[in-house]
């Protein structure tokens, strides 16, 4: 396991000084937010002795953390790909997790659907044998476990903690590790009728916390997911989006991906930009990585920098 050391990169904007905790940095392959996510995964999986097997998209963070990580620690695992392998074979991320050992298994988006399905697992166990469950996204019991350990006693001084959210499991580790008066702010990059503050909040109450609920307005005493950000829905962007990343990226020097982290900083960015946070408050902005989507993003949707 990785030796953890919080970096923060501090900003100013609009005179409010933000410091920006790097999870990206913290490895080069399975840094980020889903290091902390995995490593409990990990570590079970290890002690069973267990081939790993999980479930993501052709572009899937998780797919590419969990590959790399297992290569690391020589665990065997099998990622169950929704999308046709004809195109899918060819995305980075499929690219990288082959090379760095994931056996491949795509299957129809209609069989995707039914992955939590108990005959669908059956069947999986039948030709793969027994494994070490990880549900799609890695959101689980052990994620938040992990990430609890995010904040460290450092980051007790921070009014505001905020993070990127899709399954709300990240978040619910941030909640759970945060004192009582700090408010954290999650920003779901979903669309939908606030499944995630639900998702959330059946995490809290595994551990014995309070829920959180649904708020607008200003965001001076709670904790919550906002929905207001999320651009159209999943890997949906419009061109203001994709020029604040550049802009971003260009001013403070901070890579973002474009599902997550760009949509997060225009978040809280916005907040600022209407007086909807407390005056004078400490911020932290969770960076929880993704970059490695970004070069089949730009394919995709042929979005060239504007430098
Ligand atoms: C997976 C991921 C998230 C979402 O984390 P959840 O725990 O599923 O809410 C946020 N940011 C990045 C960059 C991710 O890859």
């Amino acid at each position: 396991m990785l030796d953890y050391i919080p970096i923060i990169t501090p900003i100013n904007y609009l005179n409010t000084p933000i410091d920006i905790l790097r999870l990206d940095l913290i490895h080069p392959l399975y840094g980020g937010n889903k290091y902390f996510k995995l490593k409990y995964n990990i570590e079970k999986a290890r002690v069973s002795g267990l081939p790993v097997l999980t479930f993501g998209g052709i572009h899937s963070n998780h797919i590419f953390s969990t590959a790399a990580y297992c290569h690391e620690y020589g665990i065997s695992c099998i990622g169950v790909i929704g999308g046709d392998e004809k195109v899918g074979q060819f995305s980075p991320t499929m690219i990288f997790a082959k090379d760095h050992g994931m056996q491949l298994h795509f299957i129809t988006r209609e069989k995707y659907r039914t992955k939590t399905e108990t005959s669908f697992l059956d069947e999986l166990k039948k030709k793969f044998g027994e494994f070490y469950l990880i549900p799609e996204g890695g959101g689980n019991h052990e994620a938040v476990e992990g990430c609890k350990e995010i904040l460290t006693s450092a980051q007790e001084k921070y009014d505001y903690i905020f993070c990127a959210c899709g399954t709300g499991s990240t978040y619910a580790g941030l909640k759970l590790a945060a004192k009582a008066d700090q408010i954290v702010i999650g920003i779901s990059v979903l669309k939908g009728e606030n499944t995630l503050i639900a998702e959330a909040n059946k995490w809290l109450k595994e551990f014995g916390q309070q829920p959180i609920s649904e708020y607008k307005g200003q965001l001076v005493d709670h904790s919550t997911i906002l929905n207001e950000y999320h651009f159209g829905g999943y890997a949906n962007y419009d061109q203001q989006l994709i020029d604040f990343k550049f802009e971003v990226e260009n001013w403070f020097g901070i890579p973002l991906d474009y599902i997550y982290t760009a949509k997060l900083m225009y978040a809280v960015f916005d907040l600022l930009n209407n007086d909807r946070l407390k005056k004078d408050a400490k911020i932290l902005i969770v960076h929880t990585g993704g970059l490695q989507g970004n070069k089949a993003y730009e394919a995709r949707y042929q979005l060239i920098p504007i430098l």
